[in-house]
């Protein structure tokens, strides 16, 4: 592990402001507002995933509608097409996207690892074969923030060393988080732009809080503008996950936006911002949506049941999207039926349901982060529950139930 001295550092410039608002008197929730190169973004916040520089289904005007104002991009993917070369001479990923608001890319490293069989690290990077014509190639830390600097994004990650969290191997979990220390700080002298360009670490360490702990201590003082939790959302039991969500933020500077990387169930986020997270993303509700699913406040609603052949109402009776907002109100007024018509069958399905599911997740960050700000987020975590599991108490799952009771607020008592 590197044993740079905090004194010996130089601050990193900083491309963002922090506005912290409110803090939850009961849980660990925050409120605040990150002000970024492209606007500014209330938070918590979930932020919708565009793969291919564009969000399935969906324009950009559209995406715009939901009232989205930080997506996501995924460097691997833009690494390979366009390329490089393109994205310097159209000027950046904002550019060919037409994209005026702000974007967050990610390393590359964790798609390699999860799609690409033959991806194997060592200390210089990621080695993996081509995916196009199975040459051989190499994403080191270098590499990966020569493209998110081409890229352009308001945030970018940096490269980590990423492993199953249930991996059984503790010998490599250590080493993939001391590495990724070590990848930071190849990351921060490779980044170009760090006056326009907000580079977050990625604490790793699996589901050893011990190791979570010098992870946080070592990335803390490396001072990023962010700070990403990793190396979660990949099959952990939930508690893990609150342990180490938990774990991590309570050793956080408190003036630093907390980024958990691949969380996207409404039920996983309500919790998590308990635990005093900031920041989600993850492909679930996009993915879910050209599937059919729809996401309401009672959970998510398989939309082609025949339950809903003759029902004529719109997908949630409280959403404000295009979709379900009447015709006199300027919405498109799709009904239930309609959904159950051309859902998982028409493109036009898939595109109707991922506006909806963006705006709904949208629309309930909001309305977080207007609970913090009253300070009445126990309140609203209660009711929430109570709509998931139609008001019955021994449905509530057990991890969410222990995970909210350690930060004071206790979903089964009246
Ligand atoms: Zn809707």
């Amino acid at each position: 592990m590197s044993t740079t001295t905090e004194s010996a550092r130089k601050s990193m410039p900083s491309a963002l402001t922090f506005e912290r608002h409110a803090k939850c008197s009961t849980t660990k929730a925050r409120a605040s507002t990150l002000h970024l190169p492209h606007g500014s973004v209330q938070l918590p916040i979930f932020m919708p995933v565009a793969t291919q520089a564009s969000l399935k289904g969906l324009t950009y005007e559209q995406l715009r509608q939901t009232g989205c104002m930080l997506c996501l991009n995924n460097t691997y993917h833009l690494g390979l097409k366009p390329g490089q070369e393109v994205l310097d001479a159209v000027g950046g990923a904002h550019k060919l996207q037409g994209w005026d608001r702000n974007l967050l890319t990610d390393s590359g490293g964790f798609q390699m690892v999860s799609l690409l069989e033959l991806a194997t690290v060592t200390e210089e990077g990621v080695r993996f074969l081509s995916p196009h014509d199975g040459s051989p190639m190499l994403l080191t830390p270098e590499h990966s923030i020569s493209l998110q600097n081409s890229i352009g994004s308001d945030i970018i990650m940096q490269l980590d060393d990423v492993i199953a969290t249930t991996s059984p191997d503790h010998a490599r979990i250590k080493e993939a988080m001391e590495r990724s220390v070590r990848w930071l700080d190849r990351c921060i002298e490779a980044h170009q732009y760090p006056e326009r360009q907000n580079l977050f670490c990625i604490i790793q360490g699996g589901l050893d809080l011990e190791l979570r702990k010098q992870c946080c201590a070592e990335m803390v003082a490396r001072d990023t503008p962010g700070i990403a939790i990793g190396g979660l959302s990949g099959g952990e039991a939930k508690e893990e996950f609150c342990k180490v969500v938990d774990t991590c933020t309570g050793l956080l500077p408190e003036d630093k936006p907390r980024y958990v990387m691949g969380v996207g169930y409404p039920e996983d986020i309500i919790v998590a911002v308990a635990l005093g997270a900031d920041m989600f993303d993850c492909v679930w509700p996009t993915r879910t949506a050209r599937f059919g699913q729809a996401i309401v406040s009672s959970g998510t609603l398989n939309i082609r049941h025949k339950e809903f052949a003759q029902d004529f109402g719109p997908i949630d009776k409280d959403c404000t999207c295009a979709c379900c907002r009447p015709t006199e109100q300027g919405g498109l007024g799709i009904t239930r039926a309609y959904m159950y018509h051309v859902a998982a069958k028409e493109t036009v399905g898939a595109h109707l349901l991922t506006i909806h599911n963006v705006h709904f997740l949208l629309s309930l960050m909001n309305a977080v982060h207007q609970a913090i700000r009253e300070d009445r987020y126990p309140d609203f975590v209660r009711q929430f529950f109570s709509n998931q599991y139609g008001g019955d108490k021994s449905k509530y799952p057990e991890w969410a139930v222990g995970a909210l009771r350690g930060v004071g607020l206790d979903l089964l008592a009246d």
